[in-house]
């Protein structure tokens, strides 16, 4: 009996050290898409504001792309469990496990939920080279032209990806669009200033100084109601209104440990997330760019999680009646 207390006690002891020193090396955060794009966005604007409440800690950004997202989620699913490897991730963390029927990671049992950190709607692009400055003109645009639309994404399962889907099944077209996959939305967006491509569904974080710019054309919101909180985007319809019925996505991020990720480290990791959230110049950063910090019970990983799972099964519905998977 005594020998089971005094184990239990240094487990205990051995737990609290682990915060003590953490974090005693560099925090790498993984971004599973290409750098330029709004994860890394995301991600970046992060780091910098959980620096000072991780004790001014070096925190870099990875960028591990590729299939979605899938790519840089295996690496952190497998990485060594002790908080120095971190991912930001967004709506792929749900979206993969239906679009996925083969994936190397479970979303609900491979990592440790840390928190979300903001909700982000889309906005439906066109290239500066498609004729129409309209939604309802761009509609008949896509139309009329069938099959020759192109719609870049960030691959299968990628927010750019599950927003394209919808989009085209809402509007029921008889030819479907030709998509193409690249390593983030970052890369998408120079083509789609260039006249590559000709449409993109992309997160506000990435598309709002390019829609202001003149750069690219925003056609509309992807959220239910109008973004009225925002200069730019306020005047932008949304897809309901535009006759595209019960059409709602908003896109999110959360922050993931690998599973095992001991208990009082990914505490503090929660703590520092909570202190970024207030810095005011993250508020500010994310408000400018269309995004909304997470101020509710998603903040804690028990809400992170519970949402998470909520979500798997919301997507998997929509994905089912598209009717159309990645592998
Ligand atoms: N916005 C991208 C997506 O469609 C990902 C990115 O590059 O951040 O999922």
């Amino acid at each position: 009996m005594k020998q089971v207390v005094a184990l239990a006690l240094s487990a205990v002891v051995a737990g609290g050290a682990f915060a003590q020193t953490f974090p005693s090396k560099p925090i790498t955060i993984v971004v599973p898409f290409a750098a330029g794009g709004p994860t890394d966005t995301v991600a970046r604007q992060l780091a910098e504001a959980m620096r000072g409440p991780l004790g001014g800690a070096t925190i870099v950004v990875e960028n591990a792309a590729g299939a979605g997202g899938t790519i840089g989620a295996t690496k952190v699913a497998r990485a060594t469990p002790d908080g120095h490897t971190l991912l930001v991730w967004h709506i792929g963390m749900a979206s993969t496990a239906g679009l996925y029927r083969k994936l190397q990671f479970k979303a609900l049992e491979d990592f440790e939920y840390l928190g979300m950190i903001n909700d982000v709607p889309m906005t439906l692009l066109g290239s500066p080279k498609i004729p129409a400055n309209t939604y309802r003109d761009f509609e008949n645009y896509v139309r009329s032209n069938g099959g020759k639309v192109n719609l870049a994404h960030a691959g299968l399962g990628s927010a750019s990806h599950l927003c394209g889907l919808m989009w085209q099944s809402a509007m029921k077209l008889d030819k479907s669009l030709t998509a193409i996959a690249y390593r983030g939305t970052g890369p998408a967006m120079n083509d789609l200033i260039g006249g590559q491509v000709d449409l993109m569904c992309d997160q506000t974080t990435n598309t709002t100084s390019q829609i202001e710019a003149g750069r690219v054309k925003g056609y509309a919101v992807t959220t239910a109601k109008r973004l009225e909180d925002h200069k730019l985007l306020k005047d932008y319809p949304t897809l309901q209104e535009m006759g595209l019925k019960g059409f709602n996505l908003t896109i999110w991020h959360g922050l993931y440990a690998p599973k095992g990720t001991p208990a009082d480290v990914t505490k503090k990791i929660n703590e520092a997330l909570r202190a970024a959230l207030k810095d005011p110049k993250f508020m500010s950063g994310q408000a400018s760019l269309g995004a909304m910090v997470v101020t509710d019970n998603r903040l804690s990983p028990e809400g992170h999680k519970a949402f998470v799972a909520d979500q798997i099964t919301k997507l998997k519905t929509v994905i089912d009646a598209a009717g159309q998977y990645a592998d």
